[in-house]
């Protein structure tokens, strides 16, 4: 058997590509079915070729994570997008993104766009935030149209591994897409998504060399809801929080009203920033206040 992973799912046909880089359209053959189990693009698969160009897929590896919109699974990494002005930037949002990468052990990088069009006010505004979340640990890139090349560390992130792009709605993730590989030829609307909720793309998903590593031509996360995380563990997805929280007093302590909570010391001595711990409170609120599933 061949060892390769699923970069393309396309009319009942998975596109795997081996260690040597050579594509094999493969079939999955019901063995899958009866384990209720698919095979999805970014899966690591063992598959038998009939001849140079096709295969079945014998074996699906233990998945490290997954998506579901878009249907993706083993990402390592999340560029996240946000943009200067127009829209302004929300640090709320990018709380959002990185509670949500975190929660999936996805590592992230920031991408700060439309700098070009930005008043100085508002670079003022983004430097600040670009330098408080440096500190806490997270990298941060300016990424513009006008500049001729692609910011190299966003270039290096991508370099292994699988990666998603997400961002709000007109953030520019098309842009920075069509710009790491014009062969994408995405246009600027096709995938903008409403935030939340929003219509769901149909477009089938596919991974696409890019210096070295994968990137996914559909925006990941179109939803952002934190369905999947529970009250006690969100503080895990705030690495700052994460940090102190090993201190406080009681393991279950979500760092609201207990005693002797060492994030709270943080936020009193200024080590958490108290627009983070907001953000926290909030999710908080909006997890501990979900119709409960049955
Ligand atoms: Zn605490």
């Amino acid at each position: 058997m061949t060892k390769g992973r699923i970069v393309k799912a396309l009319s009942g046909f998975y596109y795997v590509q081996s260690e040597d880089g050579k594509i094999y359209a493969c079939k999955g053959r019901g063995l899958f079915r009866n384990k209720q189990i698919s095979p999805l693009v970014g899966d690591f698969v063992r598959f038998d070729k009939t001849n140079n160009e096709e295969g079945y897929i014998k074996e699906i590896a233990e998945r490290k994570n997954e998506l579901v919109r878009p249907p993706i699974v083993n990402v390592s990494k999340a560029l996240i997008v946000s943009s200067i002005t127009e829209p302004k930037f929300s640090a709320q949002l990018l709380d959002r993104f990185l509670v949500i990468v975190e929660s999936k052990g996805i590592k992230p990088m920031i991408a700060l766009t439309k700098k070009d069009l930005a008043s100085e006010a508002e670079l003022d505004l983004v430097a600040q935030y670009k330098a408080q979340y440096e500190r806490i640990g997270y990298e941060l890139v300016y990424f513009s149209l006008t500049e001729t090349e692609v910011n190299e560390r966003l270039l290096d992130f991508l370099k292994d591994d699988v990666t998603v792009i997400m961002g709000q709605s007109g953030v520019g993730k098309s842009t920075i897409l069509n710009k790491i590989n014009p062969q994408f030829n995405i246009e600027t609307g096709e995938i903008s998504q409403s935030l939340g909720r929003g219509r769901h793309t149909t477009r089938h998903v596919e991974l696409h060399q890019v210096n070295g590593g994968l990137v996914a031509d559909t925006p990941g996360f179109s939803s952002i809801d934190f369905d999947h995380i529970e009250a006690d563990s969100l503080g895990n997805y705030f690495i700052d929080i994460k940090k102190q929280a090993s201190y406080c007093k009681f393991r279950s302590c979500q760092h609201v009203k207990e005693p002797k909570c060492a994030v709270k010391a943080a936020l009193a001595s200024g080590d958490i920033n108290e627009e983070r711990y907001n953000h926290y409170l909030l999710f908080l609120q909006e997890i501990l206040s979900r119709k409960p599933r049955y």
